[in-house]
């Protein structure tokens, strides 16, 4: 439809004009992987279940506080070449540590998974003291940032392809190609476990994330190749799907199980206390204390064009467009 194509094109000018807004998988892959990670806890967590739909709306609030928080946007990758010669397994746990071995100035390297495991300890105190609005806040918030790991561009400096160029390609497969071809259907069951170790457990997994760019690349350059460099054509996403579905869905699914896995153990660490019904509403505060952007990035044409930008984003996550007409379907 034209309407709609017009509306796509007018927000990747957006993103393009404030790329902060667009760092995350696509809205609508938040939403999935929470929801599927609150279905897929054991049942002996089953209360957890009724917080499904609260997990997948509040999963994308995250890169809507980025436009007001100075720091928010730190949260959401780890560039792991900055923390060389550190790696993705044998980073320190706490923050004193890592100052030592790496001096000031490593949040702007990101610091994703620091966050993810002060959430972790937080949320296995508010289970503990029944305090399931606190937990549900920090849980859907919790799978954003994890989501973000399980999607490859989110640890490396080379994010967006710049540096073998192949810029855009951050926007092209984590928004753009889902947006045609994936479907929650896709996404296999999932399953969680109580972990005992955690942090070497999340650096495996983030260290697994890692090893899977080139292969992101490789498909970019391949579909690229394939329609004479036209990056926004049908005919490239169709390549791209065709390349890295099997990546993309791994990945995905990868995600869901952790977080689920995550929320489980923080459950039974908690010692297994009853889960309350979810409220009637949440919260769409940011859970941070929250350290408000200064000068040029304060200014309100920036925060009124996230605003529109996250409506968009979230109108296209939750629209359905059908398959570009192409010979064979896509998986
Ligand atoms: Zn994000």
């Amino acid at each position: 439809m034209r309407y709609a194509y017009t509306i796509r094109r007018l927000s990747l000018l957006l993103l393009l004009a404030v790329p902060l807004a667009a760092a995350g998988w696509g809205g609508r892959l938040h939403m999935d992987i929470n929801r599927a990670a609150a279905r897929g806890v054991p049942d002996e967590m089953e209360g957890w279940h009724r917080y499904a739909r609260f997990m997948a709306s509040h999963s994308i609030m995250p890169d809507l506080w980025k436009g007001s928080d100075l720091y928010e946007g730190n949260r959401h990758y780890i560039d792991l070449e900055g923390y060389a010669p550190l790696t993705a397994t044998n980073l320190p746990r706490d923050q004193e540590s890592l100052r030592e071995l790496l001096g000031k100035g490593h949040r702007q390297r990101g610091h994703a998974p620091w966050v993810i495991m002060d959430l972790q300890e937080k949320l296995t105190a508010a289970m503990a003291a029944g305090q399931w609005v606190e937990a549900a806040r920090l849980a859907a918030a919790q799978g954003h940032y994890m989501a973000d790991l399980h999607q490859p561009l989110h640890t490396t400096e080379n994010y967006d392809g710049r540096d073998s160029g192949q810029g855009g390609v951050h926007l092209r497969w984590e928004v753009e190609m889902p947006n045609v071809y994936w479907r929650i259907g896709m996404m296999p069951e999932v399953h969680a476990e109580h972990l005992t170790n955690l942090w070497p457990t999340l650096l495996g997994w983030i260290d697994q994330s890692h090893s899977r760019i080139p292969e992101i690349f490789e498909a970019d350059d391949k579909a690229a190749r394939q329609t004479q460099f036209n990056v926004e054509s049908r005919a490239y996403y169709f390549h791209l799907w065709q390349s890295s579905s099997n990546l993309f869905i791994e990945q995905a699914h990868r995600g869901a199980c952790h977080l689920a896995s995550l929320w489980y153990t923080a459950w039974v660490d908690a010692g297994r206390p009853k889960i309350d019904p979810p409220p009637d509403s949440l919260s769409e505060a940011s859970i941070w204390k929250t350290v408000p952007l200064t000068g040029e990035h304060a200014s309100w044409p920036f925060l009124v064009a996230f605003g529109v930008i996250a409506l968009l984003i979230l109108l296209l996550s939750l629209r359905r467009r059908p398959p570009p007409p192409v010979k064979s379907r896509p998986l």
